[in-house]
């Protein structure tokens, strides 16, 4: 079965789950369509000279979908296929997952069209410096603060500071998070998005009666997400039976040994053949029969295609967009229990959130203080979305986009507009 076009372009899924939620609200036209626009959209074209002398042009986005709750917040991906609705539609997801975990950002999202793949470090670099000095009006502490996504990390991060903090002629560590923790990068960041997404799972267990002990997790996506997640959910006892990466899956009934995955991997370049488990394939194994499902690898993976074959009780969404609208109907009639991305994967964004405040203030906290906060937000979250479902009698995902549209549409209510 092919997928009609536009299911796979996320601003239509976006948009989609946007008019559901605004619908049940009764929200009015015009405050639909305040919520809908985004505050900016700023296309940056970025000449750069390759390794080899040659002069390239790299566009490069950042749109801020919404600063009414505090500036705008969220990651830069750097990958071949970014596009503006990718970018949009991500950027809208930001406002509504800091509004689900209540933290007082808007949202924002980057991302410039480039293979991180085969640049070098030093051109990445160059990449990097000409697209913060080309944003460097756009993003600050204040108004926009940008945080590692797909082909970005802490290195990338550093960099951005460090621009940032050359044209301002001082040291400004609170304009982007996911720094290097050396250079005012928050302890257990790293790790947040996968603790968040074990945190919401072992409470979705809790609601099953399913003991940790017992429950089967199948991850699709085995980098910083699916990577942190597998290996914190098989250490708190959580079975691993199958590990899905864009090269292959490996599978053990018994729970995969996570850690000694990462070195086969780290060893070998690819989780295939590991002596550990058996290799199956990609594709059937997303159906294999589990208590969690945790797709946190990229956007459509779950599609109207082949919803109907997922064999989960649960689905925690680590990647953002891995559910295409088309396939929600085809979920629920399964009774599959869905965390949705913009609640599941908020850990992230919330250990930003620590991060930004510690820079703000020059102190900074212990791992275990950071990560018992992010607990007491992620579970808070959880219980929040589901009340708030089982109350007004509507699914987890449509719960999580009333909460926060409710809650931005009750701030620009309260400011009021500046004409
Ligand atoms: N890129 C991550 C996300 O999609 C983190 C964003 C952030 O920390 O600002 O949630």
């Amino acid at each position: 079965m092919s997928v009609p076009h536009d299911e796979l372009n996320p601003l239509e899924a976006a948009e989609a789950r946007f008019d559901l939620a605004a619908e049940a609200l009764n929200l009015n036209e015009g405050m639909r369509k305040v919520l809908r626009s985004p505050a900016r959209e700023v296309i940056i074209h970025i000449p750069v000279e390759l390794d080899d002398g040659r002069l390239e042009v790299f566009t490069g986005y950042r749109i801020q979908h919404s600063i009414a709750r505090g500036p705008a917040k969220g990651g830069i991906r750097y990958a071949p296929d970014v596009s503006l609705d990718e970018v949009r539609a991500l950027a809208s997801w930001m406002t509504w997952k800091c509004a689900v975990v209540n933290i007082p950002f808007g949202g924002g999202k980057g991302g410039v069209i480039c293979d991180p793949t085969i640049l070098s470090d030093r051109e990445l670099e160059r990449i990097t410096r000409r697209y913060t000095a080309e944003l460097i009006d756009v993003i600050g502490p204040e108004s926009d603060v940008p945080a590692p996504d797909m082909g970005t990390n802490q290195q990338t991060m550093a960099w951005i500071m460090d621009t940032y903090s050359m044209h301002k002629r001082h040291t400004v560590n609170a304009v982007v998070t996911g720094k290097p923790v050396d250079l005012g990068g928050s302890r257990g960041r790293t790790e947040a998005t996968g603790r968040g997404l074990m945190i919401v799972t072992l409470e979705a267990l809790k609601k099953f009666g399913i003991a940790p002990g017992e429950a089967r997790v199948v991850v699709q996506g085995f980098g910083n997400v699916g990577g942190q997640a597998a290996r914190l959910m098989s250490k708190a006892g959580m079975k691993i039976v199958t590990l899905i990466e864009w090269d292959g899956a490996v599978h053990n009934a018994e729970g995969l040994d996570i850690e000694a995955l990462i070195a086969h991997r780290k060893q070998t370049g690819s989780i295939v053949d590991f002596a550990g488990g058996t290799n199956v394939d990609k594709t059937e194994a997303l159906y294999t029969e589990c208590d969690v499902l945790v797709p946190a690898a990229k956007e459509n993976v779950i599609t109207s295609a082949n919803a109907d074959k997922i064999r989960a009780k649960i689905i925690c969404e680590g990647a953002n967009g891995p559910t295409t609208a088309l396939a929600d109907p085809i979920l629920k009639k399964s009774n599959i229990f869905i965390i949705p991305d913009i609640l599941a994967n908020a850990g992230g964004v919330t250990v930003s959130y620590f991060e930004w405040v510690q820079d703000r203030q020059g102190f900074f906290w212990n791992e275990e203080l950071v990560n018992t906060r992010l607990e007491e937000i992620m579970t808070a979250s959880f219980r929040d979305v589901v009340s708030y479902a089982e109350k007004h009698e509507v699914d987890n995902r449509t719960a999580a986009y009333m909460l926060a549209l409710d809650r931005v549409a009750f701030t620009i209510q309260q400011r009021g507009l500046y004409a």
